[in-house]
């Protein structure tokens, strides 16, 4: 039997960043920067003010006070998106607002809530610091300074950033396209009436959404019965469209497991079984060109395998400079057994207290079981070598919560 590791290994070796495209700004959401990205300009790229009032030289009004205000000549009024007309001459003021270019000679901004809000003279009672709510060129930014090393994923905050720098398009990597392919001649339409001995399509909906949240942009390629030309078929289609196969079902020892039996013959995808639990039967290699992982029928052996060997290969093709999930340090709050000689991902839910994080075991642990999968929060890794977990020992988790 195979170690997760050696397969997880396996299944990363399949694929590489896809290559750089560029893309208008907002196609890049979601997507890793294959660039690094330098400012063009500095931000913000003029002097401006932060508050609406009067740009000052701050000496003329040194001695402003309640009992003595004092008054300067309005000589000019701009608005953000204008430039100014005249320069601050000292007893002179110039009205201005929020974002609008500083003019010459003024070196502060009197907020105008400190004024009586005068139009031809103003009056203030206050005077403000050097440079006091005035926004500096460059403070934010140099001209020429990296904004964005290659490798971040693209989120709104740094969106902001590039539309304010003048980038109007990216370059990034695509989002990998992953065709999601279930089989089984069992499978039904959710929503449609089941038939006595038939079950709904529940995998290819949530590998859908698996993929989706992995940062992948999924097809729905399924279900294929089980009948081998139907199989090889809907390969050859997926294949020509898609950067990544992953399928469901058939992979076992049982007489109708088609997935096995069309892929085997191509010698490209190699059957084995991995010492794991939920999650045995495993496949990987290509169709083509095009990586292919052949995933487990069972629901949550197929979630786990995506988790540990789909989701890490989806993130290495995005680019994302790391492909792992968050590991949680927990304890654990109830005993449980694990299989001897396999990893174990159980399904647990997780609790704060001033332990810190306590996992506690869903209830059973089968490979069909869909309610315990839903009610979990993360996947508590045991190894190999550990059959029982007691109350109070420490796990790694494997934090399920959605992410980038
Ligand atoms: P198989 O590996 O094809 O023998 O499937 C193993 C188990 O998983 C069987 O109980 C199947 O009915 C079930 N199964 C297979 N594919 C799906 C699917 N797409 N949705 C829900 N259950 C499935
Ligand atoms: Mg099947």
């Amino acid at each position: 039997m195979r170690s997760v590791d050696v397969h997880r290994s396996a299944a990363l070796a399949l694929g590489a960043p896809l290559p750089p495209v560029i893309v208008p700004l907002l196609e890049s959401v979601g997507c890793v920067l294959a660039e690094e990205v330098t400012a063009a300009w500095p931000l913000p790229s003029f002097d401006n003010t932060s508050m609406d009032g009067y740009a000052v030289r701050a000496g003329d009004l040194a001695g402003a006070s309640e009992s003595t205000p004092v008054t300067l000549r309005v000589i000019d009024d701009v608005a953000a998106g204008h430039l100014p007309s005249r320069a601050v001459e000292p007893g002179c003021a110039v009205r201005i607002m929020t974002g609008a270019r500083m003019p010459q000679g003024a070196d502060a901004v009197v907020p105008v809530e400190w004024t009586d809000a005068g139009t031809d003279v103003v009056s203030s009672a206050r005077g403000p610091e050097l440079g006091a709510h005035v926004r500096l060129r460059g403070e934010d930014v140099r001209e020429g300074d990296a904004l964005i090393p290659a490798g971040t994923v693209v989120t709104s905050r740094q969106i902001a950033l590039l539309a304010a720098a003048g980038r109007g398009e990216v370059s990034v990597h695509p989002r990998p396209r992953v065709a999601v392919l279930s089989t089984g001649d069992e499978l039904v339409e959710p929503g449609q009436p089941l038939d006595e001995g038939r079950i709904a399509d529940s995998n290819s909906f949530m590998l859908m959404a698996a993929v989706l949240e992995a940062g992948g942009v999924p097809h729905r390629a399924g279900p294929v019965p089980d009948d081998e030309d139907a199989l090889r078929i809907a390969l050859e289609r997926e294949a020509a469209r898609s950067d990544l196969i992953i399928s469901t079902g058939g992979v076992s020892m049982g007489a109708y497991d088609t997935v096995k039996a069309v892929l085997s013959q191509t010698g490209s995808v190699d059957f084995v079984k991995v010492a794991m639990q939920p999650g045995m039967p495993q496949g990987l290699g290509r169709v083509g060109s095009v990586p292919i992982i052949t995933l487990p029928g069972n629901p949550v052996s197929a979630y786990v395998s995506f988790e540990i060997f789909v989701r890490p290969l989806i993130r290495r093709l995005r680019g994302c400079a790391w492909v792992d999930r968050a590991r949680v340090d927990a304890v654990c709050g109830r005993a449980f057994t694990s299989p001897a000689g396999k990893t174990q991902f159980a399904r647990v839910t997780i609790e704060a207290d001033d332990r810190g994080v306590i996992a506690f075991p869903e209830g059973a642990q089968g490979s069909h079981i869909l309610g315990g999968l839903a009610r979990a929060h993360a996947l508590a890794v045991i190894p190999p070598e550990v059959t029982r977990v007691d109350e109070g020992d420490p796990r790694g988790l494997i934090d399920l919560s959605p992410d980038d």
